[in-house]
């Protein structure tokens, strides 16, 4: 694997990694953050609502409290077919009338069972006796539950049929001692108060009222209001699994119910399953009218999630964007001269000297690149060095082994080259070449009386006479132990015959010394200058022979091959 596709790994695995950890550190972080948060958004809402909703309830509880304290309806109450004290006591309640929110009362008493009304039209002006409840209607059963409750007043949401209106009404017990004498109160108009508490226009946000049956008091939808809950008993009433499906959280509600009872300050939060997802539920304690103020707010409204991916989108590609200039800066700065100077590596491995330029720059890679240039010189340079050397050293042992280390002439095999190279030069230009074979006279005895060193001494001597001999083109070799050859180019039979003579006499001459005697040389010498080519054995042939009979001759001869 390249070093290029390794780093490209090793990068996908970071932004993998990185992203994988951060997904998971920042989820486990959200979700508690959005716990948090969703509790506290769940108790503020929830205090919220109970105190809009309960400041509207409260005062006009109040006020309806007071107006059943009024002496004068307590005495209507008592004795209301006294006119005197009807008429006082219905004054009483007009005085109300302008006081409530709705600027409408009744009143209802035990005794006659008479309900009296008026409304903000003073529609019912001297008239205020509307009719006359029965305990056997079932309209009318409110009004006798109401009267057996034990509680000194109620919410109670009903539908008045004869009046047309539907309303939240405020029933407050008429007492004399231990006496109870009737009902009285006002109502609020059912939409005004969906709309003041339970119309929240927050998405994902919803509140309604329950009371302590679980039987659901105050609802955006008013279908699901269960009216006249007093009158009802509990198995007919709408309650709170119309909305929670889940038994586990309806059971769950009633204990945490069950708890505010004791500690109404408080607000607590649930998780329920509410249409289909994930609520977080506030509930809240109202004590003063005993119902439960329930916020639900649905797991997206709380939900810092969007933020949370569109954060993990970020960053994802920061780090992609940053780990592409990471890439290019590693390509440009690293790999690109690496392939580069392995390139150069390659070229030299596979024999091109041709060296590319080095690298440019400060960078630790331009020095290698550098670095590198300067050793391939040195490389090439030495390289070029030895060769020349290898060079010399060849054709000075090619030269060595083509000379005789005693005498310095041709060796045989030197000769033979010569040879050759003469003989094509021939074929090609044309020309002739004259043989002379010389062999010194009696060397063995010169060698047997005067020692073998003395011996050597007179080839060398020798060697010097056909040395100097010679034309600047000639060739001159020790052929064999005493006889050497010489090869003349070009050179007519006549010339041969004169510098044979000539190396005759000049040998002859030769005085040489060895332990103070005296003692000289003589050679004998064959010439051959074939007059039409020939091949070189059968000029060797034809000059031995010449030589051999020089030697028959007598030696110290010269004699012409045949
Ligand atoms: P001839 O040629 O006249 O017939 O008599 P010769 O004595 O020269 O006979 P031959 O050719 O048989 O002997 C050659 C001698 O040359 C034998 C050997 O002792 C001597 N010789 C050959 N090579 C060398 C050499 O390198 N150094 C010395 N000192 N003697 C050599
Ligand atoms: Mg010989
Ligand atoms: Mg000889």
């Amino acid at each position: 694997m390249t070093l290029r596709t390794r780093f490209l790994l090793l990068m996908t695995l970071i932004f993998i990694g990185f992203i994988f950890i951060t997904w998971t550190l920042s989820g486990s972080l959200m979700n508690k953050l959005n716990q948090q948060w969703g509790e506290q958004f769940a108790q503020r809402q929830v205090m919220f609502d109970k105190y809009r909703t309960l400041a509207p309830l409260i005062r006009e509880i109040a006020l309806a409290r007071q107006m059943a304290a009024e002496p004068a309806i307590i005495e209507m109450a008592l004795h209301e077919s006294n006119p005197e004290i009807q008429k006082r006591g219905i004054a009483a309640m007009e005085k109300y009338r302008f006081n409530f929110r709705d600027h409408s009362y009744f009143a209802a008493f035990a005794k006659s069972g008479h309900y009296y009304f008026n409304d903000a039209k003073n529609q019912y002006a001297s008239k205020q006796l509307r009719y006359v409840l029965s305990p056997t209607a079932a309209k009318d059963r409110w009004f006798y539950a109401t009267l057996v409750s034990g509680s000194k007043y109620q919410v109670n949401l009903d539908p008045d049929i004869h009046l047309n209106v539907t309303k939240a009404w405020i029933n407050v017990l008429i007492t004399k001692g231990n006496q109870t004498l009737g009902v009285i109160g006002t109502g609020i108009d059912l939409s005004d108060l969906i709309k003041e508490t339970v119309s929240i226009a927050q998405h994902g946000v919803e509140n309604l009222f329950i009371d302590k049956s679980m039987a659901i008091q105050l609802n955006s939808d008013p279908e699901l209001i269960d009216y006249m809950t007093i009158a009802k008993d509990i198995g007919q009433r709408i309650k709170i699994d119309k909305l929670l499906k889940n038994p586990d959280d309806i059971e769950q509600l009633r204990q945490v119910m069950l708890a505010l009872e004791n500690n109404p300050s408080k607000v607590t939060t649930l998780k329920v399953d509410y249409k289909g997802s994930q609520y977080l539920m506030g509930v809240a304690f109202l004590p003063e009218i005993g119902w439960y103020d329930l916020t639900l707010m649905s797991d997206q409204s709380l939900n810092l999630h969007d933020d949370l991916i569109k954060g993990h989108v970020w960053f994802g590609l920061a780090l992609l964007l940053a780990l592409i200039i990471l890439g290019w800066a590693l390509h440009s700065w690293i790999f690109n001269p690496i392939s580069a100077l392995r390139a150069s590596t390659n070229k030299i491995g596979n024999g091109d000297f041709e060296i590319d330029p080095p690298l440019t720059g400060a960078g630790e890679i331009a020095h290698l690149s550098r670095s590198f240039e300067h050793m391939a010189r040195f490389v090439i340079d030495t390289n070029h060095e030895l060769e020349q050397k290898v060079r010399e050293r060849t054709e000075e042992l090619h030269h060595l082994s083509e000379m005789d280390p005693l005498t310095g002439l041709l060796n045989r095999r030197g000769m033979m080259d010569r040879f050759e190279t003469e003989f094509s030069r021939q074929v090609r230009q044309g020309g002739s070449m004259g043989l002379l074979l010389l062999d010194l006279d009696l060397f063995k005895s010169v060698n047997d009386t005067f020692g073998h060193a003395a011996g050597d001494l007179a080839l060398c001597e020798v060697a010097k006479v056909l040395q100097s001999s010679k034309r600047g083109y000639d060739y001159v070799a020790r052929w064999g132990g005493e006889e050497f050859l010489m090869l003349m180019p070009d050179c007519s039979q006549d010339d041969l015959m004169t510098i044979a003579e000539r190396i005759r006499l000049e040998v002859a001459s030769i005085t040489m010394q060895s332990g103070g005697d005296v003692f000289h040389l003589t050679v004998s010498i064959g010439v051959h200058r074939p007059h039409i080519p020939e091949t070189l054995d059968t000029m060797l042939q034809k000059v031995d022979r010449a030589l051999y009979t020089a030697k028959d001759d007598g030696r110290n001869c010269v004699r012409l091959a045949a």
